[in-house]
């Protein structure tokens, strides 16, 4: 499916996750980082090391979510954009997904946009908390969803309203 469609099944999503318990601990990073290539910048991106060093550099990334920091600095480094920062108890009502984003224009700060999954269907909205776009993203924004809590495992991309 994957393959076919761009969308990763099902399982292979919950795969990538981390317990609930640490999800509700503070933000985190999932790679949804399904197809084996010649690919390994997220390593090297890590400033503490939570992604285990690859042996090949096909492997898939494994990340060590109680290392993990959820300081977001492996998003803009990856080429595929698989890589997203979720942020559970942000508030008491909303959660926060940090997602790349390479269209132009960003949008801007307190914007309300359509929420997106993974197939790029709208499932309700959400407001852009920050958007981050320093020179060493190299373009690559990282723009800070926020949703409900239950939206948290679902959004991975947003679409402005006047687009
Ligand atoms: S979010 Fe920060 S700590 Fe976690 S894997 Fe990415 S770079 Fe490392
Ligand atoms: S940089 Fe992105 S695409 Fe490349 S291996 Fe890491 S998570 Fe996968």
């Amino acid at each position: 499916m994957l393959e076919e469609t761009g969308i990763p099944e099902a399982g292979k999503v919950e795969a990538s996750l981390p317990s609930w318990e640490r999800l509700e601990q503070g933000p985190v990073a999932i790679f949804e980082c399904f197809t084996e290539i010649p690919c390994d910048p997220c390593y090297y991106s890590c400033p503490i090391e939570a992604i285990e060093e690859f042996h090949d550099i096909n492997d898939l990334p494994e990340l060590d979510f109680d290392r993990c920091t959820g300081c977001g600095q492996c998003i803009a480094n990856c080429p595929g954009l698989a890589i997203f920062v979720l942020d559970y108890n942000y508030s008491k009502e909303e959660g926060v997904v940090r997602v790349p984003y390479e269209y132009t224009p960003l949008p801007e700060e307190g914007e309300i946009v359509q929420a997106l999954n993974r197939a790029g269907e709208v499932v309700g909205e959400a407001r852009v908390e920050k958007v981050q776009n320093a020179e060493r993203q190299d373009r690559t924004a990282v723009v800070w969803l926020a949703v409900s809590k239950e939206q948290v495992l679902t959004v991975r991309n947003f679409k402005r309203m006047e687009d």
